[in-house]
């Protein structure tokens, strides 16, 4: 299986990441490799699947925290495993507890301070980014665990990319100036940027930022994508856990 791992965590011994592609050799399937019971997808090779990306990553499939995300701002802080309802970010301050986020254009964001031990991750759809859901994020982590933006290093996963996230008008109006005009009469948005600029306004380092250049709509062979696929488009998962 094609697992991507954030090279800004990288050489971090007590900390795991990862994100899923639709690629692997198990996937004998059109739909490729799916982390998602919910879109048709046979669920023992779903099962199978699931085992094998955390596996991979070095994640117990025991420890995983993973929000029933529904494109809210809201921000919940969990202590054990398990499914949380009404939230699209998960922070933590307990080793083997493995934050998940679900995704396939929506952008993936995982965050980690090495200093005071703490990690999150966030589900940001254009509602999530518009209601502010990575700068919450980390305010959250600042209240709870008196996290220093500065000490943290994020990334921001391969997910929609501007040249594919064309807008209509009603989308545009809710981005304000933030929107990018791209070509003539066509309003585009950029999510992995506007994502980007919450955490540099929240006093995160530029340098301590990995962007993603990968657009899951362009990069059909190594991506889902629901805008390119719709309903039946498979899901990745992107996760981030502290080891002792
Ligand atoms: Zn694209």
């Amino acid at each position: 299986m094609t697992v991507i791992l954030p090279k800004i965590f990288s050489g971090i011994s007590n900390v795991r990441a990862g994100m899923s592609t639709r690629i692997g050799n198990e996937s004998n399937t059109e739909i490729g490799i799916n982390l998602s019971y919910n879109v048709g997808d046979n669920p023992t090779r779903v099962g199978r699947n699931w085992r094998k990306f955390f596996a991979q990553v070095g994640i117990s499939e025991h420890d995983l925290a993973v929000p029933l995300q529904c494109h809210s701002n809201n921000v919940l802080k969990v202590d054990t495993p398990g499914e949380y309802r009404e939230c699209d970010a998960l922070i933590t301050n307990t080793i083997h507890v493995a934050l998940v986020v679900t995704v396939a254009d929506c952008v993936p964001i995982l965050l980690f301070d090495p200093i005071n031990r703490a990690v999150g991750a966030i589900h940001a759809g254009w509602r999530g980014t518009i209601g502010l859901i990575v700068k919450r994020a980390v305010e959250k982590m600042k209240a709870e665990y008196r996290t220093d933006p500065v000490q943290i290093l994020a990334y921001i996963g391969p997910s929609a990319g501007v040249c594919c996230s064309e807008v209509g008008e009603e989308v545009a109006i809710m981005f304000g100036n933030k929107i990018v005009p791209y070509h003539e009469k066509k309003i585009f948005i950029d999510l992995k940027n506007e994502n980007t600029l919450q955490l540099l306004q929240q006093g995160v380092l530029g340098n301590n930022i990995e962007v993603s250049t990968s657009c899951t709509i362009c990069e059909k062979e190594l991506f889902h994508s629901f805008r390119r696929d719709g309903q039946k488009s498979g899901r990745m998962r992107a996760v981030i856990c502290m080891m002792q």
